[in-house]
């Protein structure tokens, strides 16, 4: 079984300060520990975005480089971080910056309200911060620092690592078929398919199938979806959560085209070192009431961490949801419905209709759910991280993509991997119930045997021998040819 929903741990950044997590005691408990435990004598940096979808992955992918032998130190912005105390063995700094700590005591600001204030705000405390560990390992003794590893949604960490001079690498937390086009927007501006035209929208576009113009980003993304591909591009190298065998063509496609490595290390959170379980679950009634349901007769629905929907969708879909007398698993986290201020946004009489058929919690140790017997199919967002977790459990979905990337992804699932059903925009109630029984009770089998096919490559890839085994022993190569950061001693 996987590790629990790293989200259980986040706290706000005066807890980190003020309570029993305090960072600076756990700093030094790690950093002693590491003398010991670092195998290679590096030090890696890693700075991730300050959301869940983007979290896990990084949390993950810092468990398996820790697993290889290296110290690790995860750079957190104030944004709801990590709690540090859940990670003993690695080292924690908190950027100094009032505006996201600000932001974390207000749950209600929107990520995109978050997202612009990252790169206006962050870039001169993370400059401080890096300055700072690197003095300290070198005056200290540690583990000396040779890369960063960064999330892409950090415009400037490439040329504040850069200034120095420490190679960059960046974690791709999405999948490549994305970022193949993301990599293409210039082209595709030229042949007229983005940004998308209401004319054009149900147009395929014969470069990249199975898309549809429809499903390309929107306009408003253009400039963080640049910055994305910018920092990624000119950086030392990419790693990315998904596997050769899932996406050959776009692998094969960028390794064409860029001159830095890539290694698919995906899917991170099934790699042996991410299997031990040690994070008290928020959630004990949804495993409680799932162990009370039939083998596969269970649908979870889960739009993931930040997304949000409006109002009339919303209601669509949950009467769509009862209608199916299928029983469910549902997630309902707060902000999900959109200007909705109602603690819960249903119908009155909802609940009562839906009696024992369902059970709706507001945030679900989601690894553990989609591993359980009694799932049989997830109703889902598409975030990249949702669908490889499907995957990875052979569970197949019905498609509800609300944003960025996620058309995309539910786009590969239902017509390239043809593991799921995708609902258009403005899907109406008849329709939702359609695609749930259709993927419960009658189309379900075939995407199953497709799903638990993907399932095997997904754990064999991890296996001796395996390609994401192979290219985790590339990433380590290369990660030791780095020279060590000398700092000046103060
Ligand atoms: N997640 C969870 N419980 C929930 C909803 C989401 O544990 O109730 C986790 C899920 O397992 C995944 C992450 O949150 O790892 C969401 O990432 P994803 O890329 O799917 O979507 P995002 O939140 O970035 O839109």
């Amino acid at each position: 079984m996987g590790r629990k929903n790293p989200d259980t741990q986040r706290v706000s950044p005066n807890e980190i300060k003020s309570t029993g997590v305090k960072l600076e005691d756990s700093t030094k408990i790690s950093m002693e520990g590491e003398k010991q435990q670092s195998k290679l004598g590096r030090r890696l940096l890693l700075f991730s975005a300050p959301f869940t979808g983007h979290m896990n992955p990084m949390l993950n992918l810092a468990t398996i480089l820790y697993s290889k032998g290296f110290s690790i130190t995860i750079i957190q912005a104030p944004y709801f971080p990590t709690n540090p105390a859940h990670y003993p063995h690695f080292t924690f700094k908190l950027l100094d910056d009032e505006v996201l700590e600000k932001y974390s005591k207000s749950p209600e600001i929107d990520s995109s309200v978050v997202i612009s204030a990252m790169n206006r705000t962050c870039e001169e405390p993370f400059r401080d911060c890096l300055g700072q560990i690197l003095r300290e390992t070198a005056v200290a003794e540690q583990d000396p620092v040779v890369a960063l590893i960064a999330d892409p949604m950090w415009a400037f960490s490439g040329s504040v690592a850069a200034s120095f001079n420490l190679p960059k690498i960046m974690l791709r937390t999405g999948n490549m078929s994305a970022f193949l086009v993301y990599c293409s927007l210039t082209l595709l501006n030229e042949k007229g398919y983005f940004p998308p035209q209401d004319t054009t929208l149900e147009e395929k576009i014969p470069e990249f199938p199975p898309l549809k113009v429809k499903d390309l980003p929107s306009e408003s993304d253009r400039h963080i979806l640049q910055a994305i591909v910018e920092g990624t591009t000119t950086s030392q190298g990419v790693i990315c959560n998904t596997f050769e065998e899932l996406e050959d063509y776009a692998i094969a496609k960028l390794q064409q085209t860029l001159t830095i490595p890539i290694f698919p290390l995906g899917p991170l959170h099934k790699h042996p070192a991410n299997s031990v379980v040690n994070i008290g679950s928020q959630d004990q009634t949804s495993i409680a009431w799932l162990n009370t349901q039939a083998p596969k007769s269970v649908l979870y629905v889960s739009f993931g961490s930040i997304a949000g929907m409006n109002k009339d969708e919303f209601l669509e879909l949950m009467w769509g949801l009862l209608d199916s007398m299928v029983p469910f698993l549902l997630v309902i986290r707060p902000k999900l419905v959109k200007g909705s201020e109602a603690d819960d946004p249903l119908p009155e009489g909802y609940r009562e209709m839906m009696g024992e058929r369902g059970h709706i919690v507001k945030w679900a140790s989601q690894l553990e759910v989609l591993s359980h017997p009694a799932v049989g199919g997830f109703l889902t967002h598409n975030g990249w991280n949702s669908t490889l977790e499907s995957i990875c459990e052979g569970v197949p979905m019905v498609c509800k993509p609300l944003f960025a990337d996620q058309n995309m992804n539910a786009r590969h699932v239902s017509e390239n991997w043809k593991i799921g059903l995708k609902m258009e925009r403005g899907v109406k109630r008849d329709e939702v119930t359609r695609a749930i029984r259709k993927l419960m009770l009658e189309e379900g089998a075939e995407m199953r045997s497709r799903i638990t096919d993907l399932k095997e490559k997904a754990t064999h890839c991890l296996e001796e021998g395996g390609s994401s085994y192979k290219s985790l022993e590339r990433l380590t190569k290369y990660l030791l040819s780095f020279e060590t950061f000398q700092a000046i001693k103060e």
